[in-house]
């Protein structure tokens, strides 16, 4: 199972692909926890990467796409693999298809997490006090200015994916306002063939 999850900042992407990861056995890729990896080990992409994302900005093309070419190319991913975070431009959305193609494989679903804009900022800035709460380190972007950038990013750069992957008969838009379970249960739906997708 080949598949990508796709939503705003503060969506659920990374609550939901790792239950499902765990439960297909099938790797999760974060191009965000892979980025901030880079960034503390301090690796050359971890240098170029690390002012662009303590500020929101996106993190460029080649770097990310570079990343995900490397990570599918492992044996662990023959058998599938959930991308969190990529695609998240039109450009990155066409190397990785011809990436695909290339391998001979496919994408099997783009799952939408469906959210209410009004909800991301409280979500996030709830992460950040848990964070803080549990004694952890709040990440560099998530403060107000930042995600301010991170929305402005998503809406212009990566929603048109939508676009793209309705076009191509791939995407499952979920409603990501319900419970964490709710969701996941939406997305399993999906998986077993149920799903009102567009193709
Ligand atoms: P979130 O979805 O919560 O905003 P992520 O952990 O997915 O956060 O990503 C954090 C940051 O990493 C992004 O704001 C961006 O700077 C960088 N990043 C992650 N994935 C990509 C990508 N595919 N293209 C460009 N930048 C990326």
């Amino acid at each position: 199972m080949r598949l990508i999850l796709l939503g705003p900042p503060g969506a659920g992407k990374g609550t939901q692909s790792q239950i499902i990861a765990e439960r297909l056995g099938i790797p999760q890729l974060s191009t965000g926890e892979m980025l901030r990896a880079a960034v503390k080990a301090g690796t050359p992409i971890g240098l170029k990467a690390k002012e662009i994302m303590s500020a929101g900005g996106l993190v460029p093309d080649e770097v990310v796409v570079g990343i995900i070419a490397d990570r599918i190319a492992q044996p662990d991913c023959a058998r599938g693999f959930i991308l969190d975070g990529f695609p998240r431009t039109l450009p990155q959305a066409a190397a990785l298809d011809a990436l695909m193609r290339s391998k001979g494989i496919a994408l099997d679903h783009v799952i939408e997490l469906k959210v209410d804009d009004t909800i991301l900022v409280s979500r996030i800035e709830t992460r950040a006090k848990e964070t803080l709460a549990a004694g952890g380190t709040v990440r560099a972007d998530d403060n107000a200015e930042a995600l301010k950038t991170r929305l402005m990013a998503y809406y212009r750069e990566t929603a048109p994916l939508t676009g793209y992957y309705f076009a191509h008969h791939l995407l499952r838009p979920v409603d990501g306002m319900a419970a964490i379970d709710a969701v996941t249960s939406q997305i399993n739906t999906v998986l077993t063939g149920g799903g009102r997708g567009n193709g």
